[in-house]
């Protein structure tokens, strides 16, 4: 066996041991405080609620405990197994140029990743989420749903794979200067189009009607010296009773939209108070902060996909003997996680910096 295989192995071990080792943490931590209401909370959750919130946390971490090991094996399986191989030869047997034949083999792998995901995915929604009463999504809907994720996948993804193709195999040595260019100007495009274009696909948005809690919602702007377009109400009760609030867009064009759950199982105060921490985000500067870190990333990213590319051993080291730019692409996205995970923790301490920091906005110009 080559070297980097055995490295490979050994980093994606380390990382299914690590993360069910955090999981087992985190369902002992939860079991043990299961009957104890925290405090500060005792007035407002019931011990019952408590209860249940515990009991959801620990069987949703079960959950994803089946799911690491399931998915590192569906990895080894493509890689060493042959898998990414074996769609790059079927893909290569249906005839036409290089850079269809690439995004077909990259579209085949990720059909069979979403396929292979399927029996969790329903899982999750129609008995995790169903015990816990949370579901309420129909088989329709959730049918539905996976063919318009789907058809924009594949109208998405095959867009952007074709075009990266087309860049790594001709604009010469520097292609993924070229590539993160491009890459960047598709996630901008995103950020306009997903709330116009692409989120209507699946939720109704209708403006706010409550008079009452625009009111409340346009003095807090005020308040915080902030200027949002509008406010919308979106459908999340068509498929689950959680509730969640947030914002879309750039500069002027950004709108507010609030899951209809949340509006009706929270009172217009506490209301006000999530928008309040999600406004802060804004206010803070975290989103612009997000996205020059999220840009500086993947200019990274490119520059070692760049490197890796022209590696024999990247290719044959996990399991794909012939070298082509769509195998190094699928390589990358697959493989690399494997090796990333390692400084996911500096990621997540900024985050929680974020959200402490965001609150601690709420609970000034809001209800704490
Ligand atoms: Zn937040």
């Amino acid at each position: 066996m080559q070297l980097f295989s055995i490295v490979f192995l050994v980093a994606l071990l380390a990382h299914l041991v690590v993360q069910a080792w955090l999981a087992r943490r985190q369902i002992m931590s939860v079991a043990q405080h299961r009957n104890a209401v925290p405090d500060g909370f005792a007035a407002v959750v019931s011990a019952e609620e408590h209860a249940k919130a515990a009991d959801y946390t620990v069987a949703r971490q079960k959950v994803g405990i089946v799911e690491f090991i399931f998915d590192a094996a569906v990895l080894v399986w493509l890689t060493l197994g042959g898998g990414i191989a074996r769609i790059g030869e079927i893909a290569a047997g249906l005839g036409g140029g290089h850079i269809i034949a690439g995004t077909a083999h990259v579209l085949g792998v990720f059909a069979v990743l979403a396929l292979l995901g399927l029996p969790l995915s329903i899982y999750r929604t129609f008995v995790l989420e169903q015990r816990f009463g949370f579901n309420r999504t129909s088989p329709r809907v959730f049918m539905v749903d996976q063919i318009k994720g789907w058809a924009l996948g594949l109208l998405l993804g095959g867009a952007v794979t074709a075009c990266v193709l087309w860049i790594m195999t001709s604009a010469g040595p520097n292609w993924w200067i070229v590539a993160w260019l491009a890459w960047m100007f598709f996630t901008l495009l995103m950020t306009w189009a997903w709330p116009r274009v692409f989120a209507p696909l699946f939720n109704r948005f209708t403006p706010l009607e409550d008079q009452a809690l625009r009111s409340r919602i346009d003095a807090l702007l005020e308040r915080c010296g902030f200027h949002a377009k509008s406010v919308f109400v979106m459908d999340g009760s068509k498929r689950s009773s959680h509730g969640n609030a947030y914002f879309t867009g750039l500069g002027r064009e950004k709108r507010i939209v609030f899951f209809d759950t949340l509006l009706t199982s929270l009172t217009p105060p506490q209301v006000e108070s999530v928008l309040a921490h999600e406004l802060a985000h804004f206010r803070l500067r975290h989103v612009p902060q997000r996205l020059v870190v999220g840009a500086l990333v993947s200019l990274a990213g490119f520059a070692l996909l760049g490197w890796l590319s022209l590696r024999p051993w990247f290719y044959s080291g996990l399991g794909v003997p012939v070298a082509s730019a769509a195998a190094a692409l699928l390589l990358f996205m697959l493989a690399t996680p494997v090796f990333t995970w390692l400084i996911t923790p500096l990621f997540a301490a900024w985050s929680r910096r974020h959200e402490f920091e965001a609150d601690a906005f709420a609970a000034q110009y809001s209800d704490a």
